[in-house]
């Protein structure tokens, strides 16, 4: 390994501050960064370098100890002529110095272990949490079936697996590297606080090797776009707007991590019949105005689909309501109720016979 400025490597100066040297990573990260050129050795060695300079530079205790080597270094302490040779000293080599003398007790495994490190930064920087991004749709759904529940099969676009490559990203026949990182593992595991963390391997995103050789389908991302067909249940008693959460039909977590969700937003038509008001129903019935004097029964349709009957008793006033106890709507909490306003009509149109009565009541009152 050759001799590391990572002050030059980042390209920034030696009172950099943090954000310049973070502002530098991500742009030399980007550009270098594996996944976007694939097979490109250089640029991999290259994005290995960044990486290692800015896991000491953005952390201000290993700053301080790597300029402190670094000045050392250079007044000699270590014997060397200008050279700063890490990998003497990641394999305790270096001449000069003993490592405990210099860092309080750490040795230089210890230090450099701390120093290289890798992906905790890119956790920070560049990947969330492992799941899976979280879909949305709307559908519509006659009012019969909110009333009931149903099934309706939803179409959605989202990402799989991609079936050319099995979500390798490599070629089909491809030769993959290993993973230098995580050893084909896939996963990297921490220490912190005298707990142990494993979390995806940054490197290879969990793949547990280098891809040289991207699949031709995907391009070397290991997933495509499908339009899937997604069987979303509709609970009874539904609500127009609500939104009903199917665990785990999002998009696929990255690297094998846990699927996100798919939200549907679901839309009740109405009905010319029944209006809504959460559990309850509410119609309008009309009825005569004789029957409305005089009394009656009447069959109303309910909104599932029963005929009860309802006594409208003698001298009933137009805009009356009554009242059908649970014969509205069954929802997950409550047991709605039906409330029938009848609509007293007023004949338009009479024969001589019936003007004749009329007349005749209207006397008799
Ligand atoms: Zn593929
Ligand atoms: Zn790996």
């Amino acid at each position: 390994m050759p001799q590391k400025d990572y002050y030059k490597i980042l390209g920034v100066s030696e009172n950099a501050s943090e954000d310049e040297i973070k502002k530098a990573y991500r742009e030399l990260a980007k550009r270098y960064h594996p996944d976007r050129n694939p097979g490109d050795k250089q640029a991999e060695e290259r994005f290995k370098e960044i990486t290692e300079a800015y896991e000491v530079l953005k952390d201000p205790e290993k700053r301080k100890q790597y300029d402190e080597l670094r000045r050392m270094q250079q007044s000699g302490a270590f014997g060397g002529a200008g050279g700063f040779d890490f990998s003497q000293f990641r394999q305790g080599q270096g001449g000069g110095a003993r490592a405990e003398d210099v860092f309080g007790g750490l040795g230089f495994e210890d230090l450099f272990s701390q120093f290289f490190d890798q992906g905790e930064f890119i956790r920070q920087e560049r990947y969330g949490p492992q799941k899976g991004e979280d879909l949305y749709a709307e559908i519509t759904v006659p009012f019969d079936m909110a009333v009931k529940g149903g099934t309706v099969t939803v179409r959605v676009p989202r990402h799989e697996v991609c079936p050319r490559c099995g979500g390798t990203g490599a070629e089909p026949g491809a030769k993959v590297q290993t993973c230098p990182v995580c050893k084909g593992k896939g996963v990297v595991s921490e220490g912190l606080g005298g707990f142990a963390f494993s979390r995806p391997c940054p490197r290879c995103q969990g793949r547990g090797v280098i891809i040289t050789n991207p699949c031709r389908q995907c391009g070397g991302s290991g997933r495509v776009e499908v339009v899937r067909s997604v069987r979303v249940t509709i609970p009874p008693g539904i609500e127009d707007g609500q939104t009903l959460r199917l665990p785990g039909q999002g998009e696929p977590g990255p690297a094998g991590g846990r699927p996100g969700d798919l939200y549907v937003k679901v839309r009740v038509q109405e009905d010319r019949f029944f209006k809504r008001k959460g559990a309850n129903v509410y119609v309008e019935v009309p009825i005569s105005f004789v029957q409305a004097a005089l009394g009656t029964k009447i069959r109303v349709r309910t909104p599932h689909g029963k005929k009860v009957e309802l006594r409208v008793p003698p001298g009933t006033q137009p805009g009356t309501t009554f009242r059908l106890r649970g014969m509205g709507l069954r929802t997950r909490n409550a047991q709605g109720d039906m409330f029938v306003t009848v609509k007293v009509q007023i004949p338009k149109h009479l024969t001589e016979r019936q003007k004749q009565l009329l007349r005749e009541f209207a006397k008799a009152a």
